[in-house]
């Protein structure tokens, strides 16, 4: 959904974006970001077994196509994942609902694409647990409080928070849609925008009729995934929009996708509906690390897929403030993309 009216930067972000479409480009900015994928899946199996129990967890997602119109649509993009993720496969209707027995027979299949190796997981609870290793190891959170600026003087910096103000070795920017407006303050000039996305979950009232992996109906936008007792609808999206409100078409199209897909698996008249802002960037992958500012870093950008990469950002950041060298390479998900200094 795209507003009546775009203010500058959003037409600045449209344009980029679109300029971003184009084959060649698309197909380096999907292979930096497989990078950052492959490599937070490696840091989150180091993570699981010594600390973090990621409960819930289903392995293997499906796309669905309804059409062959969407199947032909999809098509440069598929064989680009040829190239990345060797082992995904093309599958017709019927092999896919042998995989996901439940997918209701009466709604129109042409095709999907399975992918063995993604996974999801409960991204809150992981988010929790961590929280508590790290006050563990002696970290301290504040909640609850706004950074109303970040200012500079010299080689450092400091962190406001009301009247008090922290002096700080380094800060690592991670504030989501408003990093944007933050960096600007301070000189640096993104083009991070939010786009409002939407989810719905509701209680499963059939465990014989829930998703056994995770899919995505790649018509409409709109991933599927059981957490446990729960069934998870989430996507479609709103650029420029940073109201909490949720347009009645975002909620009729989640419960379309449930109702067509798994209709017996849950009643999603009665879902929790919710939104969120995704700090996005018109080429796709985020961006981490140094800045033109000493000792100032970010963390941004991951758009859509926060969790996929959160791991792996975390672990390049902490090893770039720490002069430890990177496990990967970080061309292409650096401020030096946009043509910035990066130290
Ligand atoms: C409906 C929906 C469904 C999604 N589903 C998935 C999914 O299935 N898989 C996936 O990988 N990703 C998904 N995402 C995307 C994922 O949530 C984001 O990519 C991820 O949250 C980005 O993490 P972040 O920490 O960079 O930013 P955020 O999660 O936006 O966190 C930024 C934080 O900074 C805080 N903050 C902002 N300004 C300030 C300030 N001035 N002072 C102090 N704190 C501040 C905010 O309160 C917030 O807590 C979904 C997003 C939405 C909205």
């Amino acid at each position: 959904m795209l507003p009546r009216k775009l203010d500058p930067a959003l037409w600045r972000w449209v344009r980029l974006w679109l300029s971003e479409c184009e084959l060649e480009k698309f197909r380096t900015n999907m292979q930096r970001m497989q990078r950052l994928y492959d490599y937070s899946r490696s840091i989150l199996r180091q993570l699981e077994p010594q600390v973090l129990q990621i409960d819930e967890k289903t392995q293997g997602y499906l796309q669905l196509f309804r059409t062959a119109q969407d199947l032909a649509l999809a098509g440069p993009a598929l064989s680009m994942l040829a190239e990345l993720d060797g082992a995904h496969r093309l599958l017709d209707a019927d092999a896919a609902r042998l995989l996901e027995p439940a997918l209701a027979p009466q709604t129109a299949l042409a095709g999907a694409l399975y992918l063995p190796h993604a996974e999801t997981a409960n991204c809150p609870l992981f988010t929790k647990q961590l929280k508590h290793i790290a006050m563990s190891m002696g970290v301290e959170f504040i909640f609850g409080n706004s950074v109303s600026a970040i200012t500079q003087n010299g080689s450092k910096l400091a962190l406001h928070i009301g009247e008090t103000s922290f002096a700080t070795d380094a800060i690592v920017l991670a504030a989501g849609a408003e990093s944007a407006r933050m960096l600007k303050e301070l000189g640096i000039n993104t083009p991070l925008f939010p786009v409002k996305s939407y989810a719905a979950t509701a209680i499963v009232k059939d465990m014989e009729a829930v998703p056994l992996a995770a899919l995505t109906d790649e018509t409409y936008r709109v991933s599927i995934t059981r957490m446990g007792n729960r069934i998870r609808l989430a996507g479609t999206a709103e650029l420029a929009s940073r109201s909490a409100t949720m347009p009645d078409i975002a909620q009729r199209t989640l419960r379309k996708v449930g109702n067509d897909w798994f209709p017996h698996a849950a009643n999603y008249n009665h879902a929790h509906f919710w939104c969120g802002l995704q700090a996005t960037l018109p080429d796709g992958p985020p961006l981490i690390g140094a800045t033109p500012i000493k000792n100032l870093f970010v963390n941004i950008g991951h758009g859509a897929n926060g969790w996929a990469m959160a791991a792996g950002a975390g672990k390049l950041v902490a090893d770039i403030i720490s002069e430890r060298t990177p496990e990967i390479g970080l061309d292409g998900l650096t401020l030096a993309r946009y043509g910035m200094h990066t130290g």
